[in-house]
């Protein structure tokens, strides 16, 4: 079994710590030790981007997965977040595409954006 070491991205702290299997070392919290065993087998994170909006009050809507995706499905994710265009009035916290590139997880508005003259 390999061994892997990685710094913890969960806090500030920055634990080092080293996986190998299901055994997890140099953790300071159950939240690090299970982030490094996900990480070793099938690492996932959060996409952040914006979309293109029509009609509102900006013109580039900042978005977000609502959950995790697999950190090897990131490119295929944006680049179906590049393909969309999302139409004014926005709701934050609206599913602005579901199943984002069919992983299972909506990708949702983290800002309220007005129809452009109207409030
Ligand atoms: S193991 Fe726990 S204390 Fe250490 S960086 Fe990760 S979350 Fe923070």
């Amino acid at each position: 079994m390999m061994k892997k070491t990685m710094t913890c991205i969960i806090c500030p702290l920055g634990c080092r710590i080293e996986v190998e299997g299901e055994r997890a070392q140099g953790y300071s919290c159950p939240r690090g030790r299970d982030w490094a065993r996900q990480e070793a087998a099938a690492p996932m994170r959060i996409l952040t981007t914006t979309v293109p909006l029509r009609g509102g009050e900006i013109v580039l809507l900042p978005v977000r997965t609502r959950g995790p995706v697999p950190k090897d499905r990131l490119w295929e994710c944006l680049a179906r977040a590049n393909s969309l265009l999302v139409e004014a009035p926005v709701r934050v916290g609206q599913v602005v595409c579901p199943d984002l590139a069919g992983t299972g997880v909506d990708l949702i508005a983290t800002r309220t954006v007005a129809e452009i003259g109207k409030d």
